[in-house]
């Protein structure tokens, strides 16, 4: 029996079963082939393509609408993962409103862009529902290369490696393998397991090795990985979060949005997942956006997110946050947080407003009051357990344009590395562009 959207406190099944799997089904759903072949009819299929050029993994976007308009959707699944090994994921997670779909002529002329992203998924879906693996590797070259961390940026390195020839251990702290694909993502974005379900696909290529509950830093160094490999790349991601910096952090109620995402992508059942009443999100990125849908398609009554600068500001998207107020969450803007109220547990967090400009913050004494049971800090994840002796870039591992960090044969990519917005899609990108200088290297 469901307990309703106003039971007070943190508590579990405010929704039935069923409204829940009506809550979190897919974002956008799979066309079907016929709507695949008339989005695909849009394409001007242009010369020199904007929206290729804004793709970080530098997909073969026309060439790719091109054979589903022709009937191919198997081909064109290649030709996006010859670019893209995960292009299943990214057709799902890329935020293409500010990358190929703003980049698309008709985005310009008519308001309204061909949808590369789920033509992407038409294509790489087909392919992958026939559970074959498009790729066969190089002879063995005998070499062996560690990847620390499974996440996007690792398995792409891993991937491209093993196609080379080359043999791959990734060594991963999680149980499982995919890193925020499978713990970060909110879950109307890659339902149905998919995450797990193409690490697997993926895995197919053969030459690569999963050690899960293999850490850097808990009894493996990168001084023995040197040693056992012929070269080590790194894509631990951001595994620490920013602290909130208010008075009453530490009260029962305030906790880490990712962790609260991690929780919800692994609830086998989400009705057994507690979540609060009055719920308020601290920070303006796509991961408050998440946590704060995410905590309305639970049941939350009232979700708030609140971010320190302006809306134009916000890192999370125009469709990211049209989304979130579809949903009924309130976006405030210009106010951050100065404290949490509450006898041991959190009941209201204190805002004060704030005006923003040329990068600064300022607090205008003025404050609100929100009723908050519970409060997510979204303020941004930061670099930990990176190995001493590496170089940094301000809070990343510094990295040149292949991915070499200051240390030899180490490399780095993805979230952890200097460079690139935090992205899957750039993870990916370079994740592989690592792996080709590794093998340009080995080769040598
Ligand atoms: C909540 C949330 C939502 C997001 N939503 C989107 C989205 O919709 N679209 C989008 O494009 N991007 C999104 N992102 C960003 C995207 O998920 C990341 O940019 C991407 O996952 C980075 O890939 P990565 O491989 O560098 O790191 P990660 O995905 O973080 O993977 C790192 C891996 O390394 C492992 N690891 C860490 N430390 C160690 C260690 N010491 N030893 C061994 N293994 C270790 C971790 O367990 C993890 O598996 C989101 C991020 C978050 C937090
Ligand atoms: S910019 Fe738009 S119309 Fe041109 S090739 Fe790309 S998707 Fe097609």
């Amino acid at each position: 029996m469901a307990q309703g959207q106003m039971a007070p406190g943190i508590v579990a099944g405010r929704l039935s079963s069923d409204e829940l799997a009506a809550n979190f089904d897919d974002l956008h759903p799979a066309y079907a082939p016929h709507e695949a072949a008339v989005a695909a009819d849009r394409c001007y299929f242009c010369y020199d393509a904007p929206c290729q050029t804004a793709c970080p993994t530098e997909i073969d976007i026309p060439l790719f609408i091109r054979q589903i308009q022709t009937g191919h959707p198997e081909a064109a699944a290649r030709t996006i993962l010859e670019q893209n090994i995960l292009g299943g994921m990214c057709a799902r997670v890329c935020p293409t409103e500010t990358l190929c779909e703003e980049a698309c002529v008709r985005e310009a002329a008519e308001g309204k862009p061909v949808e590369i992203g789920r033509l992407q998924r038409y294509a790489t879906d087909t392919l992958m529902a026939r559970g074959v693996h498009p790729f066969t590797r190089a002879a063995s070259t005998g070499k062996r290369v560690a990847v620390v961390g499974a996440g996007p940026a690792g398995l792409a390195c891993a991937h491209r490696l093993a196609m080379l020839g080359h043999d791959v251990v990734i060594h991963e702290a999680r149980p499982k393998a995919g890193g925020l694909n499978e713990f970060g993502i909110a879950a109307y974005k890659a339902t149905g397991g998919f995450a797990g379900a193409e690490v697997d696909w993926l895995l197919q290529i053969g030459g690569i090795t999963v050690e899960q509950g293999s850490a850097l830093g808990q009894g493996l160094t990168l001084d023995a990985l040197r040693a056992d490999y012929d070269a080590v790349f790194l894509s631990i991601g951001l595994a620490g979060v920013n602290a909130l910096r208010a008075a009453g952090e530490d009260k029962e109620g305030v906790r880490d949005a990712v962790d609260f995402i991690a929780e919800l992508r692994q609830a086998g059942d989400l009705s057994a997942l507690p979540v609060g009443r009055n719920v308020v999100v601290i920070g303006g990125g796509m991961t408050a956006i998440d946590a704060a849908v995410q905590s309305k398609l639970l049941g939350a009554e009232n979700v708030t997110v609140a971010y320190r600068r302006s809306r134009a500001e916000m890192g999370a998207s125009g469709f990211e946050q049209d989304l979130a107020a579809s949903k009924g969450v309130r976006l405030m803007f210009n106010v951050m947080p100065v404290a949490v109220h509450g006898n041991g547990a959190a009941v209201e967090i204190e805002l004060e407003y704030t005006t923003s400009a040329g990068g600064s913050v300022t607090g205008t004494g003025e404050t609100i009051r929100l009723a908050a049971d519970q409060v997510f800090k979204a303020i941004g994840q930061t670099l930990q357990g990176a190995p001493e002796g590496l170089e940094l870039d301000g809070r990343k591992i510094k990295v040149d344009g292949s991915g070499r960090t200051s240390v030899p044969g180490v490399w780095a990519g993805g979230d952890c590395a200097s460079g690139g917005e935090d992205l899957t899609v750039t993870a990916v990108a370079e994740g592989r562009d690592a792996a080709m200088d590794i093998h340009a290297q080995l080769s040598a």
